[in-house]
């Protein structure tokens, strides 16, 4: 090396070579005096970390040799091994070693790679094993010769493997764990109780594992709770079977407020105060005249509540609401079912369409009553052009409150345009992008024939 250093560095001088380090402020070159010593310690730290098979490559020997130590080739040789051919009785062996894949750029991980999860293997299946302290859960592997356990960590989203190796002595014990959100419970066959197989009495489709605090609340309050009995009568009375409980959910509507509905309410609930049930109190407008019973609609029948819904008058009143929803595609007929609960063959209105039914009834009540208290007369047309005008000024508050909106946030994005127009679905065809309404035709033509403005 010294004598390297000697050859490469004619000038070198008292143990020191010099080499260039930089120019000065005048552009003249400088030079470092670097100790020889320094240069040979790291040129003996380069070849240790260089390794002995690189030095031996660089200094052109056998490519495969210098991967080898000197008495490893010489033991292989001993045992018949020819370098540069494979191991085994007739050869069949690889030549090359295994190629080490992965990256080896500066990249960012996963740079230029899309991993399909679903592409790999099916994923192991969690086993569980019962030791003195416990069941243990993970995958079980073999580890020179023994069933081992690879123990996993549940960390609430996945089973990640610990690393951790515990050997089964007797794997037949081992069987497949059970997963209950996503985290191992126990042995599949010997826990209890088991979540799927296990739920409430009379909540059979809830089994434990999908119990949560909402559900575990409405079980327990189920026990103290009792279904209205309209709803049964409302099934006799109309000799249909049907999703009763739907019935309250056409009252959930956006938009849909108290004043529009509570009075349906009552009808629904089947508490209204019909003439029947006055007993011969006289009438508060016609105080002198004798108390009729008599529908104070078509004057043609007894007035009691289930007259209500066959009364010529309301079918009258109902007549161009039937024909609103079959100019709108909904098919129904004005029966009694789509009178008392908007069943259209069966099926509830839908949407605003829906709506409207209710606020009809919410006229018709006022009208009902504006008969006895006021003295009015009850003009089917009058109810319906009430209704209409309501449902109207509804729809124009849905489009205030829209375009408010479109104010606050900016353009609106077609999903937006979409759930704003679902809401006031059928009624309105559909929302344009400055939050205006598309009238469908039939509601269109409804609001023209009907003189509004008074
Ligand atoms: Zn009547």
């Amino acid at each position: 090396m010294r004598l390297f250093i000697r050859n490469a560095f004619p000038d070198s001088s008292g143990g020191k070579v010099a080499v260039y380090s930089h120019r000065d402020l005048f552009g003249r070159k400088k030079f470092d005096q670097i100790p020889v010593g320094r240069l040979i310690n790291q040129w003996h730290s380069f070849q240790c970390d260089a390794g002995k098979p690189a030095l031996h490559q660089a200094s052109g020997g056998d490519l495969l040799k210098g991967n080898y130590s000197d008495a490893a080739v010489h033991m292989m040789e001993l045992m018949g091994a020819q370098l540069g051919k494979g191991l085994g009785k007739n050869l069949q062996g690889i030549v090359e070693p295994p190629a080490a894949v992965g990256q080896t750029s500066k990249a960012g991980l996963g740079k230029g790679k899309t991993v399909h999860r679903a592409a790999g293997p099916p994923q192991q299946q969690i086993m569980g094993y019962e030791t003195e302290d416990g069941v243990k859960f993970g995958y079980s592997g073999e580890r020179n010769g023994q069933i081992v356990l690879e123990l996993t960590a549940f960390d609430g989203i996945s089973n990640a493997r610990t690393g951790e190796l515990t050997i089964v002595p007797d794997p037949e014990e081992m069987r497949p764990a059970l997963l209950w959100r996503g985290g191992p419970v126990g042995i599949a066959d010997a826990t209890f109780p088991h979540p799927k197989g296990w739920c409430f009495d009379g909540f059979e489709k809830v089994t434990l594992d999908k119990a949560n605090v909402r559900t575990l609340t409405a079980i327990y309050r189920s026990a103290a709770t009792k279904r209205p009995p309209c709803e049964q009568k409302w099934r006799s009375a109309l000799d249909l079977d049907f999703d009763i409980s739907r019935i309250w959910s056409r009252l959930c509507r956006p938009g849909m407020t108290p004043r529009d509905f509570k009075n349906y309410y009552r009808y629904l609930m089947r508490s209204m105060l019909t003439r029947n049930l006055r007993q011969g109190r006289p009438l508060p407008a016609n105080p002198l005249a004798p108390p009729s019973t008599m529908c104070r609609m078509c004057a043609n029948s007894h007035e009691r509540f289930s007259h209500i819904q066959m009364c010529d008058t309301i079918e009258a009143t109902f007549q161009p609401l039937a024909a609103l929803a079959n100019a709108l595609g909904t098919r129904c007929e004005n029966d009694q079912q789509f009178r008392a609960l908007g069943l259209a063959c069966g099926e509830f209105l839908q949407g605003t369409l829906s709506d409207l039914h209710i606020i009809l009834w919410k006229f018709v009540i006022i009208h009902m009553v504006a008969v006895d208290e006021e003295g009015q007369r009850f003009v089917p047309r009058d109810v319906w052009k009430a209704a209409v005008r309501r449902q109207r000024s509804r729809l124009d508050a849905h489009a205030g409150r829209t375009q408010l909106k479109l104010i606050r946030t900016g353009p609106a994005t077609q999903s937006q345009l979409d759930s704003w127009s679902a809401q006031v679905h059928p009624l309105v065809a559909c929302y344009n992008d400055d939050g205006s309404q598309t009238a469908s035709d039939p509601w269109a033509r409804t609001l023209h024939t009907l003189d509004l403005t008074d």
